[in-house]
């Protein structure tokens, strides 16, 4: 399956990306065991411009993730707290999160 198609029943409400552009949501939505960080908090490691302040030696699980159709919802946002609350609300995660 195209990892850019949104799941049926899920109309992408925003320009689908198909690179990333250092949005910054994937690092600060979900929690990452790897890194002892919670949901919905930014990355101690996320720097200015969302960029990777650790970036050469990122953990694997920062390594080994690849854009999909939720970048297409969440990048086009234009705070990146907006972008992390879709990206929660995408994955059911809003009340877990706090918010
Ligand atoms: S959510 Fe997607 S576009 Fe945003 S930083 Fe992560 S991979 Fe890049
Ligand atoms: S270590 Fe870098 S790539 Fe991984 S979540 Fe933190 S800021 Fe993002």
């Amino acid at each position: 399956m195209d990892p850019f198609t949104a799941p049926s029943g899920f109309p992408p409400r925003t320009p689908v990306v198909r690179d990333c552009t250092a949005c910054g949501a994937c690092c600060s939505a979900p929690d990452i065991h790897a890194l002892g960080k919670p949901l919905g908090v930014p990355c101690v490691h996320l720097g200015p411009g969302c960029l990777c302040g650790i970036y050469p030696v990122r953990p694997a699980v920062c390594r080994g993730y690849q854009p999909d159709w939720v970048c297409g919802e969440v990048a086009p946002l234009p705070t990146l707290e907006a972008r992390v609350r879709r990206f929660l609300e995408i994955y059911g995660l809003e009340e877990e999160a706090g918010l």
